[in-house]
């Protein structure tokens, strides 16, 4: 997952990286006290998750808190690449007098992280990559030994970044290595007039497999921008909204992959993706019902389990547990097959909902998932 600017220069000055000081708001109105407060002259940054916002006008020096007002209502509700402008941070700006820059990123077929440095960092980095490679210094970092000072120093000297910075770049590794980071990057690294360092852009990318390590309160780490989805995470579900009108639910990330190509082959489009995973219980089953049910989008629901270490009566008692909790008003059609099959098949029979119909076959399930969801799309 990648961060704002605002919470990757938040984990910098966690780890004694020096940031400007800076506040986040959404509110044009907040924007001109933040402003007042910082001294008046800031800098105005659309936060989106994508680089090349200084060159879209998204990065606006304010001379006082009037012009940051003005710039803050300009920047907000911007499109900057396909990402819409929702908060601006108000920085204090620096008097840079160099730009450099500094990233580690994961280089999956080494086994290992490289060391980027530039001294001729700023909006125009992939200009001078591509036209002057050189200028551009990459060294590999082995993940066991880290980034000490000796090697700090020996990727500062090759990419001629002043000795400041290499105390700059064995934090930054920090915050890799503490924040399971699979890319941290600052662009640009300055030297001020007044020859401090400071970090005045920051992007990171967290591992999202690292998630269960970082125990934050809800949205900081920022699960999803999808309310829906972000509820399914918080109960462990793996869940992808798309934007179809039938509901899948299955059992194993290519069962379910599988079930919304049959779903597209009957001429319906999938509303979601969500795998139950392996040994699912009842409880996780009624979760995943009650999340797909909560898309007003959905015409209708396509349980496809196949039991293996899932039981399929485990499924039907989940799905049962769940018509308890809400007051089901879309079709659902569940095909069981494998693990205590014939089991689930009877506790879902005795339930006898009229909304609740079985299949036997998968490609069966989906028309008529398909069907019902159509039905349902031409009733209203
Ligand atoms: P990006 O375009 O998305 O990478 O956004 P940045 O945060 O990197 O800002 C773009 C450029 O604006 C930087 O490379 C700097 O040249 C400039 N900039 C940003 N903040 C300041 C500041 O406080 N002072 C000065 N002088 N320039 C700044
Ligand atoms: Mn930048």
């Amino acid at each position: 997952m990648d961060l704002y600017e605002h919470q990757a220069r938040e984990l910098f000055a966690a780890h004694g990286i020096v940031v400007p000081r800076a506040e986040v708001t959404d509110s044009p109105d907040r924007a001109r006290e933040i402003a007042r407060g910082l001294g008046g002259r800031v800098v105005v940054k659309a936060q989106v998750k994508t680089g090349g916002r200084g060159k879209a006008g998204g990065v606006r020096l304010a001379a006082d808190p009037v012009a940051a007002e003005r710039a803050a209502r300009e920047i907000l509700g911007m499109d900057i690449k396909g990402h819409t402008v929702a908060t601006v941070m108000l920085a204090e700006p620096v008097d840079v007098e160099r730009e450099f820059y500094l990233s580690y990123v994961l280089d999956r077929s080494a086994g290992r992280f490289l060391a980027i440095a530039s001294a001729e960092g700023g909006t125009e980095i992939e200009e001078v990559a591509a036209e002057r490679p050189e200028a551009v210094v990459r060294v590999p970092v082995d993940p066991a030994e880290g980034v000490t000072s000796a090697v700090a120093a020996r990727v500062a000297a090759a990419a001629g970044l002043p000795a400041q910075s290499v105390d700059v770049l064995v934090r930054l590794w920090e915050v890799l290595v503490h924040e399971d980071a699979l890319l941290v990057e600052v662009n640009p690294l300055v030297r001020t007039t007044r020859g401090r360092i400071v970090a005045l852009d920051g992007k990171v990318t967290l591992d999202d497999n690292a998630r269960f390590r970082h125990p934050r309160p809800d949205g900081e780490r920022a699960a999803s921008a999808d309310p829906l989805e972000a509820r399914a995470a918080a109960k462990g579900l793996h869940y992808v909204r798309l934007d179809g009108e039938v509901g899948v639910i299955g059992n194993g990330a290519g069962l379910v992959m599988s079930t919304l190509d049959a779903v597209a082959g009957c001429g319906a489009r999938p509303a979601d993706f969500l795998d139950i995973g392996g040994g699912a219980s009842a409880r996780v089953m009624a979760d995943a019902l009650s999340v797909v049910l909560s898309d007003p989008a959905v015409k209708s629901v396509l349980i496809n389990v196949f039991g293996g270490i899932t039981a399929c009566d485990a499924v039907a008692d989940g799905i049962v547990r769940a018509l308890e909790e809400v007051r089901l008003t879309t079709p659902l059609v569940v095909r069981l097959d494998g693990n205590n099959a014939a089991r689930g098949r009877a506790v879902l029979a005795a339930r006898a909902h009229p909304l609740v119909e079985q299949a036997t076959t998968m490609d069966g399930a989906a028309r008529r998932a398909a069907r019902l969801a159509t039905a349902a799309s031409t009733a209203g």
